[in-house]
């Protein structure tokens, strides 16, 4: 009687010891559990809030493109009606009634006289860097450029070229006469003492390599770059400089605009402009 007593005494510590056991897994369990969650839960959250940073840090930086570019379209203060743009090329004629109020420079050459000063600044301080820049063309009347575009178109057709190839030719080395820059004074011809030829290797001389890094800050451009032959419809002239004054001319370097480009830009500007305004 007394060993069925103790059986049973030990089956029910056994049952409760089992009990205790599965409890004590389940209770393990529930931590373990809670535990990844947390885990997850805060990795999720860290990478919640590097969303958001992101997202922030973009929305920040387009607001400060837009402000940036609101900033530089204020900034311009210049009208595509600017004595300083007028454009001149195949598709522009110089006006009829075109006046240039003529003024010497370097002794031999003439200009524009409202471009002089900066024109000759430009050139004393290319010298005080030792270097050697010199004006090979300025100002040229109409008489003079259509001169010019028929000796090319004859060298043209000496070489064999029908008289429609050679003026096609021709056309994109000297401007058809009343398309040319030079009649306006605003532009001139630069090149190294050292190196007088009129070729792409100009741009290899130390006087066209700061030119064409520092001419903008007198107002000049490069109006013929390499890269804009066909808006340009110029052939590439490591030489030849263009008045459009500082602002102009500084925007343009900035953002690798030639003139046509730069005047479609403001046109559109003010176009804009004009909208809001109606
Ligand atoms: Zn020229």
């Amino acid at each position: 009687m007394k060993k069925i007593k103790e059986n049973a005494i030990k089956d029910i510590i056994h049952v409760n010891i089992c009990i205790l056991l599965v409890l004590l897994i389940v209770f393990a369990l529930a931590i373990l559990y809670k535990y990844i969650t947390y885990k997850k839960d805060g990795q999720a959250s860290v990478e919640a809030s590097i969303d958001v940073k992101e997202l922030y840090n973009t929305i920040n930086e387009e607001k400060k493109d837009e402000t940036e570019e609101n900033n530089r379209q204020n900034s311009i203060n210049s009208s595509t009606t600017d004595w300083e743009l007028l454009l001149v090329n195949k598709n522009h004629k110089i006006p009829d009634d075109y006046k240039v109020e003529l003024e010497e420079v370097e002794i031999t050459h003439k200009v524009d006289k409202r471009i002089v000063d900066h024109l000759n600044q430009m050139l004393n301080d290319a010298r005080e860097q030792g270097l050697s820049p010199i004006i090979c063309s300025s100002y040229r009347t109409n008489a003079k450029q259509k001169q010019l575009y028929n000796n090319k178109i004859k060298a043209y057709k000496r070489l064999g070229y029908s008289s429609a190839e050679a003026e096609e030719l021709a056309s994109y080395w000297i401007a058809i006469p009343g398309t040319g820059e030079h009649e306006t004074g605003l532009a001139v011809d630069i090149v190294s003492k050292n190196y007088q030829i009129l070729d792409e290797k100009q741009e290899q001389t130390d006087v066209q390599k700061w030119l064409i890094e520092n001419s903008y800050k007198y107002g000049f451009t490069l109006r013929y770059p390499t890269d804009k032959k066909e808006i340009t419809m110029i052939n590439y002239e490591p030489w030849h400089y263009r008045y459009v004054g500082i602002e102009n001319a500084t925007y343009m370097k900035e953002h690798a605009m030639c003139l046509e480009e730069y005047i479609d830009y403001l046109r559109q500007l003010e176009e804009e402009k004009y909208k809001e305004l109606v």
